[in-house]
């Protein structure tokens, strides 16, 4: 069974991704951390994240490069939405990703295009989102707790910036596919959007369309 989980910035995708995972017994990825990775290895080589050449040479990055605690920066995701936007990139990892998802008995992936372009055929799709306030509330939140404030309203400018970028790309926008189902979790928590995503996911098993 393959699962295909996408949604905007701090939208808890990663988080229902993972649950879902759990919960079927599947293997999990997180497609963002590969263009993370792209988006550090450019800045690790000097490159600029705008220029698809240097992108595209950031992409041979080591596969320890994954582990590295940078990625989960708030700069290094935009970088990543800055290199993401390079078909060149976009083309670079995508096998990497086919493979994942193609592995026997499935798989769980997490993205902006994983429904649309990665695994168009998934037998269940979501789109994770909530208000854009929501989600700087929770992402302000969660970087208070690292210590790290750069003020609520940095942090929204920063989501409408990531959200424009990403669905306003030529290449794999950020778009809901039209049988994903929109898991729009701006007025649950944490367990009930987790609640909902698996529900969806046993009821398209039983039932698939
Ligand atoms: O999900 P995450 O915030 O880690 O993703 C970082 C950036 O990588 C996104 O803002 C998006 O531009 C890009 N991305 C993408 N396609 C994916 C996953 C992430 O373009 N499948």
């Amino acid at each position: 069974m393959i699962i295909a989980v996408d949604g905007p910035t701090a939208s808890g995708k990663g988080t229902i991704a993972r649950a879902l995972a759990d919960h079927f017994g599947l293997p999990v990825l997180d497609t963002g951390l590969l263009y993370r990775a792209v988006g550090y290895q450019t800045q690790l080589n000097h490159g600029d994240a705008d220029n698809a050449a240097d992108a595209l040479a950031a992409c041979d990055f080591p596969d320890d490069l994954l582990d590295d605690p940078a990625l989960r920066y708030e700069t290094t995701g935009g970088l990543a939405s800055r290199v993401s936007v390079h078909p060149a990139v976009r083309k670079a990892l995508l096998q990497r990703q086919l493979d994942f998802a193609g592995q026997p008995g499935g798989a769980v992936l997490d993205g902006r295009d994983i429904g649309t372009v990665i695994a168009p055929h998934a037998d269940a799709k979501l789109f994770v989102t909530a208000s854009a306030e929501e989600r700087a509330r929770r992402r302000h939140a969660e970087m208070l707790g690292r210590g790290v404030d750069i003020g609520y309203d940095a942090v929204l400018a920063d989501i409408h910036a990531r959200d424009a970028r990403d669905t306003g790309r030529t290449e794999a926008p950020l778009l809901r596919a039209a049988d994903a189902m929109l898991l729009d979790n701006s007025d649950m928590d944490v367990a009930e959007g987790i609640a909902a995503a698996i529900a969806f996911v046993a009821e398209r098993v039983r039932r698939p369309s």
